[in-house]
């Protein structure tokens, strides 16, 4: 298993596991349990990580993330329910309504 990166929060490190699994790689989150339950440990150690299960997959997942990485971060409220979209999703995860 390889650590491929941070995600700056966990509705975004959820939206990028579930994107590189839509690619194939076994992806997955780690650490997001720290959160709140920190204690002394310094704030970046509490984001959510994104690991490899595959070591051989990890290429491709590198290039992937980059990828993810790079797309545009939308903030944007859903005009149906009002709920706040953040993370790069095109829709909203309460109601299913499409960006504006
Ligand atoms: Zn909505």
């Amino acid at each position: 298993m390889k650590r491929l990166g941070q995600a700056p929060n966990i509705a975004i490190a959820q939206l990028w596991v579930d994107m590189l699994r839509d690619q194939g790689i076994d992806a997955n989150m780690q650490r997001y349990f720290l959160n709140g339950a920190a204690g002394d440990l310094p704030p970046d150690q509490c984001l959510p990580e994104i690991w490899v299960q595959d070591d051989t997959q990890f290429d491709r997942a590198k290039l992937a993330f980059a990828d993810l990485q790079r797309m545009p971060q939308h903030n944007w409220v859903c005009q149906a329910c009002g709920e706040r979209i953040e993370g790069g999703f095109q829709q909203c995860w309460n109601c299913g309504t499409d960006m504006p």
